[in-house]
């Protein structure tokens, strides 16, 4: 990143945050919570430390430079901080802004367009950018960005699907039983690219389930990112553009609700149609399930869990007769960012064959932009949380968003640890088959 040494000019940016950072007391009560001071120490790796640098940057005290830049790009956004602070002290959202100011005066021209064109693009075209940068990246001397093998270890990183997600899930799968009139009945699925990319068993499990609930599941074409990774890198325009092509389409497909296997993407998309006034609701699939499991809306109808087959068998493999374990992570978005933190588990806890373990709540992976950008710090956050996992016994750990899955797979592959980690909706759909994680040295 070409960061000059210049320092803030003022402007919008100061009045909206200038008034937040001066109520930080300087407590430290939310010191306990922040993984990234948990994992180092440092004080500028903690929100207050944050707080303090964007402060001085503010007052026009501290440069821009490339350090500076770094310690803000480290924070994982996990809201930990924010939800710790007796103050009100809005941490992460003062982040993003002195993000998206960063992005403004220090990025170069290039990075930026480069960004916001793998983000901005159809998830099939960026199936092909990814391929063409993964074969040169590859060639590449130096790889320190995203490293594919670090600590004499290979990462743990999923393979993209085959074929866009679009050729595998039809635009339509009516409810099982037949097509329903009301829209209070049709859902549309909003996948995240993610799980269009890497995780494409995730979205057909979802539209099972969700026909199997008694659900007509539209299947959108031509959606885009959520634009909450380009929101994160200070791109805030280019998301919201997403986030407008996004809601138009949506809107065309007269569902009452907006389904998604990606709590990120849930978070975002709910925000954007609160904001743009959109006639449908947002729901996480574990909110959606939840509230199917207790007679809620949708459906339409009372249903009991035993009337809507919400558990296997769907294509995949049946139930496993033996009794199997199964722990819970929570994705700090769905946790902390749309208040899920029953739900979830009482989803699997109530699955035929399944002894449910917990965990413990809350506690941050590491995943996410962290592990692309910073992965010695991500695994400082995510081996701790991988042991806690093994720890359990469990054979299986649900989550929610592909982020963790994807980190969690490769923390939990180098303990050389077999557990598998699946999306809930997977777990429904009775895909308990597939080979361990194993071990990722070679
Ligand atoms: S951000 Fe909040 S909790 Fe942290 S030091 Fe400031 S006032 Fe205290
Ligand atoms: S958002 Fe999370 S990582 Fe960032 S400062 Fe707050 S607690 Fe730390």
């Amino acid at each position: 990143m070409k960061l000059s040494r210049k320092k803030l000019s003022g402007g919008a940016f100061l009045e909206r945050f200038r008034e937040q950072i001066r109520h930080c007391t300087r407590c430290a009560g939310c010191l306990p919570a922040c993984p990234t001071f948990g994992a180092t120490g440092e004080e500028t790796l903690s929100p207050r430390g944050r707080m303090m640098l964007i402060g001085a940057a503010l007052d026009g005290e501290l440069p821009l430079t490339r350090s500076f830049a770094r310690r803000l790009s480290q924070c994982l956004l996990c809201g930990a901080c924010t939800a710790a602070c007796p103050s009100g002290v809005n941490v992460s959202e003062a982040i993003l802004a002195m993000r998206e100011e960063l992005a403004r005066s220090g990025s170069s021209r290039l990075a930026r367009a480069g960004s916001r064109r793998l983000f901005g693009v159809r998830p099939d075209a960026r199936r092909r950018l990814l391929d063409f940068g993964g074969s040169v990246y590859g060639k590449a001397p130096n790889r320190d960005f995203v490293p594919w093998r670090y600590q004499d270890r290979k990462r743990a990183i999923p393979h993209p699907g085959r074929n866009p997600l679009e050729e595998v899930i039809a635009e339509t799968t009516p409810a099982e039983g037949g097509p329903s009139e009301s829209s209070v009945r049709r859902v549309a699925l909003f996948p995240g690219c993610a799980t269009s990319l890497f995780y494409q068993q995730t979205a057909s499990a979802a539209a099972r389930v969700l026909a199997r609930a008694g659900m007509d599941v539209v299947f959108p074409r031509g959606l885009s990112c959520c634009g909450q990774p380009l929101r994160s890198i200070g791109e805030t325009a280019a998301a919201a553009s997403l986030a407008r092509k996004n809601l138009d389409i949506l809107r065309r497909c007269h569902a009452g609700t907006v389904v998604t296997v990606c709590s990120s993407c849930a978070l975002t998309l709910a925000r954007a149609a609160s904001r743009q006034e959109a006639e449908f609701q947002v729901s996480d699939i574990h909110a959606l399930l939840a509230g199917m499991r207790t007679g809620g809306a949708p459906p339409a109808e009372p249903a009991t869990t035993s009337d809507m087959k919400l558990a296997g068998p769907g294509t995949a493999d049946p139930l496993p007769p033996a009794r199997t374990r199964v722990a819970w992570h929570d994705p700090c978005h769905l946790g902390r960012g749309l208040g899920l933190i029953r739900e979830p588990r009482e989803i699997i806890a109530g699955l035929p064959g399944v002894e449910y373990v917990e965990a413990g709540e809350l506690r941050c992976c590491g995943g996410g932009l962290l592990c692309l950008q910073h992965y010695g710090l991500a695994l400082k956050i995510g081996i701790p949380r991988a042991e806690e996992l093994a720890a359990t016994g469990a054979m299986i750990v649900a989550t929610g968003c592909p982020g963790c899955r994807m980190q969690l797979e490769d923390m939990l592959g180098r303990l050389d640890s077999d557990i598998r980690v699946m999306h809930t909706v997977e777990l429904l759909d009775g895909g308990w088959a597939g080979k361990p994680i194993g071990n990722q040295k070679d």
